[in-house]
């Protein structure tokens, strides 16, 4: 079973990259920020509450989201291992994520972190509210906000996960194409 984290600021590719995960591996996507749209759309109490954060850009509270996510894990069973798309996102979530998956016996095989320039992010979240009908791509004010809370409060992690898994800690240049990035991570997770 392989379970990866893929990490990196907003607009830096990881949907993309995890859903080619899921066609070329088989794996299963987890995406906090999916589920929160979904929820969204419903009008779930939880799409309720998380909608306030999330329309100004800011984080869904921890517990909210750390509880989301191990309900998520839950409903998956047989799975061939697990692509984590958007969390975890602060401290806190990264050490409740360790002692969930402790408890499930399941272990993290590696991060996948990928590297974007702000000026890059900031272009393509603006090209990409042109047509993902998502109101947090759509201002420039809010798109800086969620650079911001990425730098202040998830970029820690790197720190944390380099720490905590060395090698399997993986610095992807997020750059270039979407294939030629999907090569270097086919490559890594080949190799692992
Ligand atoms: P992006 O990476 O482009 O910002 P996401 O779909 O991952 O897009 O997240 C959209 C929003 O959902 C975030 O700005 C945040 O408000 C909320 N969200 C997603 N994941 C988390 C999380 N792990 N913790 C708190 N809030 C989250």
């Amino acid at each position: 079973m392989k379970n990866i984290i893929i990490f990196g600021p907003p607009g830096s590719g990881k949907g993309t990259q995890a859903e080619l995960l899921v066609k070329n591996k088989g794996l299963s996507h987890i995406s906090t920020g999916d589920i929160f749209r979904k929820n969204i759309k419903g009008s779930t109490k939880l799409g309720v509450l998380a909608s306030s954060y999330i329309e100004n850009g800011q984080l869904v509270p921890d517990n909210v989201t750390s509880d989301m996510l191990s309900n998520e894990i839950e409903s998956i069973s047989d799975s061939k291992g697990f692509i984590f798309d958007g969390y975890p996102r602060t401290i806190n979530q990264a050490e409740f994520f360790e002692s969930l998956l402790l408890k499930k016996n399941m272990k993290l095989s590696m991060v996948l972190s990928l590297d974007v320039n702000e000026e890059i992010l900031l272009k393509r979240l603006l090209n990409r509210g042109l047509t993902s009908g998502r109101d947090d791509d759509r201002n420039e004010n809010i798109i800086l906000n969620r650079i911001r809370v990425y730098n202040n409060q998830t970029s820690v992690l790197k720190k944390y996960y380099i720490d905590k898994l060395g090698d399997n800690f993986h610095s992807i240049n997020g750059e270039h194409g979407i294939q030629s990035i999907f090569k270097s991570i086919d490559h890594i997770i080949n190799n692992s």
